[in-house]
């Protein structure tokens, strides 16, 4: 009688037992699939500020034939199953923030969140970063750079010559990517660089705006393909005006790469974001959400 009022309960818990373990182990397979090494690559947009008050005539455009002047100061986390980049990193740095958590303006640049505290939402730390590169050396791109001096840069030689010359150029700061210098580096030379060997995630050559000047391209599962412009526009309406800012290194250079550029977003159906324009970037999704 005994054994019979056991065998039921000794079933029940052995069928416990056996359902927990089964949940156990499904949790541990989960966890071995980290949530960091996602299966296809997604592109992060971070928040790292907004610059107003410039006077369009430095892109040799008038007020009004501009719908906004304002620029927007995005920076961008791509996670690749092989690793992770930073590409652009802001206009100011992390360390000018305050314990007060109010933003931060510098001039014409305004910063409300630190770009350290958008990639700790991720669970990132910037140490954890394989990959450093910039569109460009204009302060507006590379304010955190220094952050950054543990992960590999991916840089054109005629850009990092022209940022570590002994006269630096106009709009930059060394002081914020002075630790680069000690950095891995990588040099690229050729047109085209497959960042993580998977051909996902690739930079191109687009010089003019500065000497190195490179864009970013993104073939995504679902959102297919898209290109990350740097600063080959700055306003949508410089798309086919002919006219480049004032402060080109090299104004044919630019509307060169500019034409190649179109030339290749139509024959690769890829879409081109400007990365500082103002009113498009109101429409995209932004960390922690993110285009795969
Ligand atoms: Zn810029």
């Amino acid at each position: 009688m005994n054994l019979r009022v056991r065998t039921p309960r000794v079933l029940a818990f052995v069928l416990l037992a056996g359902i927990a373990a089964v949940v156990f182990a499904a949790a541990a397979l989960a966890a071995d699939v980290h949530p960091k090494v996602p299966k296809d690559v997604r592109l992060y947009i971070f928040d790292c500020g907004t610059i107003k008050g410039l006077d369009p005539a430095l892109f040799n455009f008038k007020r009004e034939e501009i719908k906004s002047p304002d620029f927007v100061v995005p920076c961008f986390l791509i996670v690749d199953p092989r690793g992770t980049l930073m590409w652009d990193v802001g206009v100011i740095p992390d360390e000018m923030f305050k314990d007060d958590g109010k933003p931060v303006t510098q001039g014409v640049s305004t910063a409300t969140r630190t770009l350290k505290s958008q990639l700790a939402e991720l669970g990132y730390k910037p140490e954890d970063i394989t990959y450093l590169a910039h569109s460009h050396y204009h302060g507006d791109h590379i304010a955190n750079s220094n952050e950054f001096a543990d992960s590999t840069w991916l840089v054109r030689p005629i850009e990092r010559d022209a940022m570590f010359a002994e006269k630096p150029p106009q709009l930059v700061d060394p002081k914020t990517y002075n630790k680069l210098r000690n950095s891995q580096t990588v040099l690229i030379t050729k047109d085209e660089y497959d960042v993580f060997g998977d051909g996902k995630v690739i930079i191109k050559s687009a010089p003019g705006h500065t000497p190195g000047h490179q864009v970013l391209i993104l073939h995504l599962k679902h959102t297919g393909n898209v290109m990350l412009a740097g600063d080959l526009y700055h306003y949508p309406e410089e798309r086919g005006s002919g006219r480049v800012p004032t402060f080109e290194y090299n104004k044919e250079q630019s509307l060169a790469s500019r034409a190649m550029i179109e030339d290749y977003c139509k024959e690769t159906h890829t879409q081109l974001w400007i990365e500082h324009d103002y009113l498009g970037n109101q429409k995209l999704k932004k960390s922690p959400k993110f285009y795969d």
